[in-house]
């Protein structure tokens, strides 16, 4: 955006800093007064009549106390996990130009002019953006026009100085215009259960029980096969015969699996294209094995990550949709299986027993798996699945199961899942 515009922001990024050393200030002194920490509602209310409130757009200025009580929550989560080593959020200096955001009532759009709006009665700062700002090129050369639904304008600093000032726009892209490229689908890969929800409205569950359980038979063999070979003398006819027979026994289970995975990114792949289905979106491993280190969600991210070959799933998957025509990609899934897709209400402990999501506001009763594959969808059409109600409607949902004699996946009664 360039330096021209910093006379212009930088006192809003100072007030910004203001109500955020506030927030430090105001919680602490309540804790020490009344041995209580302040609600959000509290320092808004109490905030009102700061002379630096006074300089932001209202919007604006609630979303730095917004920001502050995020970063409290963070630093409780680690604490519960143990790691120590994070700061609780503090003070910065007085000369600290903090980000700020303008909501949608922040701002207008006049043309290639974003107009961020101070509080009433201060001149708005207009920003002149370049032609096409606006629009997003698809992988297929497809232009989609966005709306605005959030700007934020960053400080870059280098070495203790203000390099720059960038500015963020976050577009929302809609559903519709994603449709005229075809479908997108999502896929949340669960240890014995596969879902899959596409923006046409199709929602599957592939049940693999036995994919499951021939993974878990396998690793129990391999640490008998070592048990056994561990007090045996290495080299040994004896051992020499044991490993033979270690290396029959898990061939023999490794083809079976194979068989399953093949078939099952194979039922993936054609049910995309027969469906018209642009876009394939898998969640991102990436993000598991970080939270599974961290110990953040352990158990389910560690039985993700022990149990089934997500990797190896994952590129057959992609290889397999490339032949289709069908593009996948990876996407983030935070948040996705504490989230209501049909509402957008966040709430873990809706997530109940055997694997099924009941929303406390809407009422919502869905399989676990399906709530959190419709959710990786949302995330990635909207970049959030949060605080959004669905836009179109999802039928039942169709479940498949493995035929062991058919070698492969047929379609169940959807109360057999
Ligand atoms: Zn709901």
């Amino acid at each position: 955006m360039g330096k021209v515009l910093l006379p212009l922001f930088r006192p809003v990024m100072l007030a910004a800093n203001c109500v955020w050393n506030s927030c430090v200030w105001h919680s602490r002194e309540t804790f020490r007064q009344e041995n209580r920490w302040p609600t959000e509602a509290e320092l808004k209310a109490k905030f009102k009549s700061f002379a630096a409130w006074r300089e932001l757009h209202s919007q604006s200025a609630q979303a730095v106390v917004e920001e502050y009580f995020e970063a409290v929550s963070a630093y409780h989560k680690h604490r519960e996990n143990v790691h120590l080593e994070m700061n609780p959020p503090g003070f910065k200096p007085k000369d600290h130009l903090r980000t700020v955001t303008w909501k949608r009532q922040g701002f207008d759009v006049e043309g290639n002019t974003l107009v961020l709006k101070l509080s009433r009665g201060k001149e708005p700062i207009e920003v002149v953006l370049p032609e096409g700002w606006d629009v997003v090129v698809l992988p297929d050369g497809t232009e989609v026009k966005g709306v605005p639904v959030e700007v934020k304008v960053k400080a870059v600093v280098r070495r203790r100085r203000v390099e720059n000032l960038v500015l963020h726009v976050t577009l929302d892209l809609g559903v519709v215009p994603v449709n005229q490229v075809g479908a997108v689908s999502a896929y949340d890969y669960n240890s014995a259960v596969f879902a899959r929800a596409v923006s046409s409205g199709r929602l599957d569950l592939f049940v693999c029980r036995e994919l499951l359980s021939l993974v878990q038979y396998r690793n129990k063999t391999i640490a008998g096969f070592q048990e056994k070979m561990s007090r045996l003398k290495e080299g040994s006819r004896r051992w020499r015969r044991c490993l033979s027979a270690k290396v029959r026994v898990l061939k023999r289970l490794g083809r079976r699996i194979r068989q399953i995975e093949h078939t099952l990114t194979k039922s993936f792949a054609g049910l995309d294209e027969a469906e018209g289905v642009a876009f394939a979106v898998v969640g991102d491993l990436k993000d598991l094995r970080r939270s599974a280190r961290t110990g953040i969600k352990g158990r389910k991210a560690s039985q993700k990550i022990n149990q089934m070959a997500y990797d190896r799933l994952a590129r057959e998957q992609r290889y397999k949709n490339l032949v289709r025509g069908v593009q996948t990609d990876t996407w983030t899934e935070r948040n996705t299986s504490s989230t209501c897709c049909l509402c957008g209400a966040r709430n873990p402990a809706w997530r109940r027993h055997r694997g099924l999501w009941v929303c406390g506001r809407c009422g919502l009763v869905l399989q676990a798996d399906l709530n959190g594959a419709a959710n990786l969808l949302k995330q990635y059409l909207f970049r959030d699945c949060r605080n959004r109600a669905l836009s179109f409607a999802f039928r039942e949902a169709r479940v498949w199961r493995w035929d062991g004699k058919l070698n492969r996946f047929v379609q169940v009664s959807p109360r057999a899942a």
